[in-house]
């Protein structure tokens, strides 16, 4: 955002001041969270605003966030390890876009805001809660720092009603499992706790 102060009576002389935000867009698997990032930064490249996106390594699923990334304004999106890695690849970015957040180390927040404080607008996206519903890696306290949230809902595919948890529908306890449509569903509240 670009907002001009006027400096003073006696000069008309302005500066242009940039601020910084977070945006977190969060919700369960299935409720278009990376279509409403992808908008988001198809409309900053309106704007010629240089942008970063960042991945977790640990998601190789094809990304859409591909797609965006052979616009002349985008720099590739690129896989990371570490949300300390965000700093050493950003550049001079006014925008650094993130996908798939919840799989992000503990030091994605301060990271984070660190950036927003420099200037920089921050858009992330995310799964807000685990496939047990509790909250996700770094994203509570994201959703804590963030200047806006959208939470996303998807169809629940037991009863139709609004979803906002991802259920697993196969058996195993480890919290981090890549799947798709074969292993996971949306699913309201009542459905995700009271049908196995
Ligand atoms: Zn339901």
């Amino acid at each position: 955002m670009l907002i001009f102060i006027k400096m003073s009576k006696d000069s008309e002389k302005t500066v242009v001041s940039r601020i910084g935000s977070i945006e977190v867009i969060c919700g369960p698997m299935f409720s278009g969270k990376t279509e409403e990032l992808l908008r988001r930064l198809r409309r900053a490249t309106y704007a010629n605003q240089r942008i970063a996106i960042f991945k977790p390594v640990i998601d190789v699923r094809y990304s859409e966030l591909n797609i965006v990334s052979h616009d002349s304004n985008f720099y590739p999106s690129l896989m990371i390890s570490k949300a300390s890695d965000i700093l050493k690849n950003k550049g001079t970015s006014q925008i650094v876009a993130l996908d798939e957040a919840q799989f992000f180390d503990d030091l994605l927040p301060e990271i984070l805001e660190n950036l927003a404080q420099e200037g920089i607008r921050v858009i992330v996206s995310g799964l807000d809660m685990d496939y047990i519903g509790k909250p996700f890696g770094p994203m509570p306290e994201l959703l804590a720092l963030a200047d806006n949230v959208s939470k996303l809902t998807a169809i629940c595919l037991v009863c139709g009603a609004e979803a906002t948890h991802t259920f697993r529908k196969t058996k195993g306890n480890q919290r981090i499992m890549i799947g798709a449509k074969d292993l996971y569903e949306p699913r309201c509240r009542k459905c995700f706790y009271e049908i196995k």
